[in-house]
């Protein structure tokens, strides 16, 4: 591994190992667990199907199964019938959880500064190398697929000349720039393999 690699690895340990104590903190104060707090988060935001969240957090079914139970013993989510498929089951927040979902910090404030410190550019550029890195790491089936701008059959990857919005989200007929591109947007819709591995080499190539 060259010395560059190296140092990029470190510096990702670092934020790992910061985020992760960060996590037990928020979610001792909540009475609950990172991932109790994860799931509530997220089905705050959208009701999702309990198949979708285990995958989404790259869990086992049992294990989630155990989250929502804490949680709906605690009055924060129910299940409900799915509207598409009565064998499947749907889970929401309940107004309670919303409550506390919104009370929920998305980052630590330390974290929020830091990022907000660096230059609208610089941002930009790291936000573009993440979703590549993540989306290497999901092509290699070390995590999951998330409902990221790469995997979205919507995302058109430098189709348009502007520099500072290159991109286009066929979802919101918007053009957009690297600091726009999505790690979780609900909006997302899954491209094929082909699609994906299109977006993935364009976004590579022209940088
Ligand atoms: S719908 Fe969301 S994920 Fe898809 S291209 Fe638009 S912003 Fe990106």
């Amino acid at each position: 591994m060259d010395s560059d690699s190296k140092h990029i690895i470190t510096a990702l340990q670092r934020l790992a190992m910061f985020w992760r104590a960060n996590q037990w903190l928020v979610a001792k104060d909540f009475a609950l667990n990172p991932t109790q707090c994860e799931v509530l988060t997220r089905v705050a935001a959208k009701p999702e199907r309990a198949i979708v969240l285990a995958d989404a957090f790259g869990i086992s079914q049992a294990s989630l199964s155990d989250s929502i139970a804490a949680l709906d013993r605690k009055g924060l989510v129910r299940r409900r019938r799915d509207p598409d498929d009565g064998r499947a089951r749907t889970i929401e927040a309940t107004r309670a959880g919303t409550s506390l979902a919104e009370r929920m910090p998305d980052a630590p404030a330390a974290m929020r500064d830091a990022i907000a410190g660096l230059a609208e550019e610089d941002r930009a550029g790291l936000l573009r190398c993440l979703s590549l890195i993540i989306r290497s790491l999901q092509e290699a089936e070390a995590i999951p697929v998330q409902r990221m701008c790469l995997t979205c059959r919507h995302f058109r990857p430098h189709v348009h000349s502007d520099p500072a919005r290159p991109h286009h989200c066929r979802f919101v007929d918007a053009a957009f720039g690297d600091g726009g591109l999505r790690l979780d947007c609900a909006d997302h819709e899954t491209a094929t393999e082909e699609e994906a591995a299109r977006n993935r080499a364009r976004l590579s190539a022209v940088g």
